[in-house]
């Protein structure tokens, strides 16, 4: 029970540095559109690690069936919105801002600057008006590492396989059990 504990509290700590990175960014001005309403990048079907999946069945179970959005994300609202907010996937968090990804590895249409040799990408809507900082970008490839180790241990305890992925859909269904 300890360890299941420390890795959702590894977690929780990993989704927190998340968020202080996006609201730094933000406080520092950083051109970002992104707002409650705006669900430009919710128009995808994804799916998530076990670990990601507890926080969001357990919010999904917590909060009810909703009306969900015509298309896009399982997870979205008729009214654009995200019904998992607080829970929403690591993914989400730092979308906006530009993503550092290893050279190579971002479709070209959606490269967007350069960053040493990492490839940036960011959402259309942001950025217009002026282009991102370094301390703007994201480093993508770490926080995709830093969750493959969290979503290991809770997986080891859980004697799940990490390797398995669950779609956001699947989980919303589960608001309706
Ligand atoms: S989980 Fe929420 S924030 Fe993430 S894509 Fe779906 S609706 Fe958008």
């Amino acid at each position: 029970m300890a360890l299941v504990m420390d890795a959702l509290d590894a977690y929780a700590a990993l989704v927190a540095k998340v968020d202080a990175f996006f609201g730094a960014a933000a406080r520092r001005g950083a051109d970002l559109a992104c707002g409650a309403g705006c669900s430009a990048c919710c128009r995808v079907e994804l799916s998530v690690s076990p670990v990601e999946a507890a926080l969001v069945e357990r919010a999904v179970r917590t909060r009810g069936p909703w009306e969900p959005a015509a298309e896009g994300c399982a997870m979205l609202d008729a009214e654009g919105r995200c019904a998992v907010y607080d829970a929403r996937p690591l993914v989400c968090r730092s979308q906006g801002l530009p993503l550092a990804y290893p050279e190579g590895t971002v479709t070209p249409g959606a490269i967007r600057g350069h960053a040493g040799s990492a490839e940036l990408s960011w959402c259309p809507l942001n950025f217009r008006r002026r282009p991102p900082v370094s301390a703007d970008v994201f480093d993508a490839r770490r926080a995709d590492e830093a969750l493959a180790l969290v979503n290991r241990a809770f997986c080891a305890e859980r004697g799940r396989d990490p390797l398995e992925r669950i779609p956001l859909r699947t989980l919303a269904a589960r608001g309706a059990d």
